[in-house]
C-alpha cells in the first residue's frame, strides 16, 4: 500500500463543488482511499493571472494502484467532471484539475508523469494545504520538509483559508 498527496483545484462553475464531488468520487474508487483532507482555500491564479481564483485542497491517499494508474484515475475524475483538456489554454480556466503531488518518497519521470510534482515546492496553493495534511513530509529530491519548502517561496501567491472539509487532516 502506497501513500499520495494529490491537489484539486478549481477555477469555473461551482468551485466548492467541484472539488467535493471529485473527492467523493476518488474515495469511491475501489483501490483508492481517502485518509486525509486539508481545508479550502482560495488562492490567486498562478502564472496566468487574468482568470478567476481558484479553489485549493489537497488529499492523502491509501492506494494500490501504481503511479500511473493513479493518473489515470485522476483524469478518469476530471473527464467525468467537465475537463477537456484540448479546449484549455496551458495554465488556463479548469472546472477542476487533480495533480499527483508524492507517492510515497518516489522520484520518477516520464513523457506523462513527473513525481515529485515539478511544480510543487514553488506553489502556495500546494505547499499550504500540504502543511495541514503533513509538514514533516520530505521532499524526496529537494531533501527539504514542507515546512521549509514553505519558508522558502518568494512572493508567494495569495493563499486565504475558505473553509473546511470535514474528516481527518493529519496523515
Ligand atoms: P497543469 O500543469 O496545470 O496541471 P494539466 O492538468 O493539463 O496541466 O496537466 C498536463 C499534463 O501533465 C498531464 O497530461 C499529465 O500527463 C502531466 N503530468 C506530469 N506530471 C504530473 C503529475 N505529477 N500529476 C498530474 N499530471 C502530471
Ligand atoms: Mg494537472
Amino acid at each position: 500500500m502506497s501513500v499520495a498527496f494529490l491537489s484539486l483545484g478549481s477555477n469555473m462553475g461551482d468551485r466548492l463543488s467541484l472539488i467535493q464531488q471529485a473527492v467523493s468520487m476518488l474515495g469511491n474508487d475501489n483501490n483508492i482511499q481517502i485518509a486525509a483532507t486539508s481545508s479550502f482555500y482560495e488562492t490567486e491564479p498562478y502564472g496566468k493571472k487574468d482568470q478567476p481564483w481558484f479553489v485549493n485542497a489537497v488529499i492523502a491517499i491509501r492506494t494500490e494502484l501504481s503511479p500511473i494508474e493513479l493518473l489515470r484515475a485522476c483524469q478518469s475524475v476530471e473527464a467525468k467532471l467537465g475537463r477537456d483538456r484540448k479546449k484549455e489554454e496551458h495554465w488556463g480556466k479548469r472546472p477542476i484539475d487533480i495533480d499527483i503531488l508524492f507517492y510515497d518518497d518516489l522520484i520518477f519521470s516520464n513523457e506523462i508523469l513527473t513525481i515529485p510534482h515539478k511544480e510543487v515546492h514553488k506553489r502556495a496553493f500546494a505547499l499550504v494545504p500540504m502543511l495541514e495534511i503533513k509538514s514533516s513530509y520530505i521532499h524526496p529530491v529537494l531533501k527539504k520538509d514542507i515546512l521549509e519548502l514553505h519558508e522558502a517561496l518568494e512572493d508567494p501567491e495569495d493563499v486565504f483559508l475558505y473553509g473546511t472539509i470535514s474528516g481527518s487532516n493529519v496523515i
